[in-house]
């Protein structure tokens, strides 16, 4: 699933495990993505390889 934090604005990607903590500013104040972010992630990753975007 697709997260989002609210403290940095960090837009990143994980399967199975249950995200508690942003990975790069470690607030807690993660949600899940909306589908508007959901897509600019999507888009992103389609054009790299990153799997972690900050925007
Ligand atoms: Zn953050």
């Amino acid at each position: 699933m697709i997260y989002a934090c609210e403290g940095c604005g960090f837009l990143f990607y994980r399967i199975g495990e249950v995200v508690q903590e942003c990975p790069f500013c470690e607030k807690n104040h993660i949600r899940s993505a909306t589908e508007e972010e959901a897509l600019r992630l999507q888009k992103i990753l389609e054009q790299g390889n990153s799997a972690e975007v900050q925007l």
